[in-house]
């Protein structure tokens, strides 16, 4: 139990969160684009949408506090609602001028047990005319995967034919039965497994052993937190060639991600599938 200062600090906050939510980007909530980069042809071939908060008298508040508040007031599922139409328009505007891209946002849990979900993603995809296969739903490996109703909805979703990554994949407890019970697209190896690589010439025995499972099921593997040449060479080396990182891109707001995506597809040429 919390004690009654922290209670009352947690209720000024949540009234904050609705009031900036309530506001939308005027609200100081706004959604920052990382690029995600076939790294052998140097393509970007999409962006994964991440929330910043910014408080006009607290300042910038990272998710990783936002998130875990409005998931302990059920504020999260207005919360990933908004992150997914906002980002689903941008990635079909940005697919009229430059092609197909893939847009890639982080779920919680609890929206996922929310019972109109489906149908919640469905509008949205109608309504900003973006194909369902460019869009992937990243989710982290403690939801309840044995729920009856969380796998309902996962089918459901991958029926509507949108992508479903599992985010910061061995990390969480139920890694390998997730794969088991559950057919994902994507694994993204999570940060700490990209930060043991300290030279590409060093074997990074887990590391690798994620890449070759994912190849070994047939997956898309994506590894985050890339940050160094030796990292970068060491993943292209085990055949991981989609990256996301500060070595590429720290996340933009969306203006400055156009311009780094203008600057590939002109380098490129254009990729032709999400
Ligand atoms: P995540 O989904 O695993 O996102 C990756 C985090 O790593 C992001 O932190 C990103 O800025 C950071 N990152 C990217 N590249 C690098 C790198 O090279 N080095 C390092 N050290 N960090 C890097 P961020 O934006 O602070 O987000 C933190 C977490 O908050 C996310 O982790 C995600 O779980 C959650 N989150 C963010 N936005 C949302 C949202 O709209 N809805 C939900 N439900 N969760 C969100
Ligand atoms: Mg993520
Ligand atoms: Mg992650
Ligand atoms: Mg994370």
């Amino acid at each position: 139990m919390d004690l009654p200062v922290i209670q009352y600090a947690k209720k000024i906050c949540e009234q904050e969160l609705r009031k900036a939510l309530a506001a939308g980007k005027e609200g100081g909530i706004e959604i920052y684009y990382q690029p995600l980069v076939h790294v052998s042809t140097g393509k970007v071939i999409g962006a994964e949408a991440l929330t910043r908060w910014v408080h006009p008298l607290l300042g910038d508040i990272s998710p990783r506090i936002f998130v875990p508040l409005a998931e302990s007031n059920g504020l999260v599922t207005d919360l990933d609602r908004y992150v997914l139409t906002v980002a689903c328009l941008q990635a079909r505007r940005w697919q009229d001028t430059y092609g197909p891209i893939r847009i890639a946002t982080n779920i919680s849990p609890h929206s996922l047990q929310y019972a109109d979900f489906v149908a919640v993603i469905l509008n949205i995809l109608q309504e900003t005319r973006l194909p369902p296969e460019c869009l992937e739903i990243e989710l982290t490996e403690n939801i309840a995967i044995r729920q009856e109703h969380t796998l309902s909805i996962l089918a459901r979703l991958k029926g509507l034919g949108i992508k479903i990554a599992i985010d910061d994949f061995g990390t969480g407890y139920s890694s390998l039965n997730y794969l088991r019970v559950f057919p994902v697209d994507t694994l993204k190896i999570d940060q700490v497994f990209v930060r043991d690589v300290e030279s590409s010439q060093q074997e990074v025995p887990i590391t690798s052993a994620i890449i070759r499972l994912a190849h070994e099921l047939n997956l898309q593997i994506v590894a985050e937190g890339v940050e160094t040449e030796e990292q970068k060479n060491y993943l292209l080396r085990k055949d991981c060639h989609v990256m996301q990182g500060f070595l590429f891109s720290k996340p933009l707001p969306a203006d400055q991600f156009e311009r780094f995506l203008q600057a590939s597809v002109h380098s490129r040429s254009r990729i032709g599938r999400c």
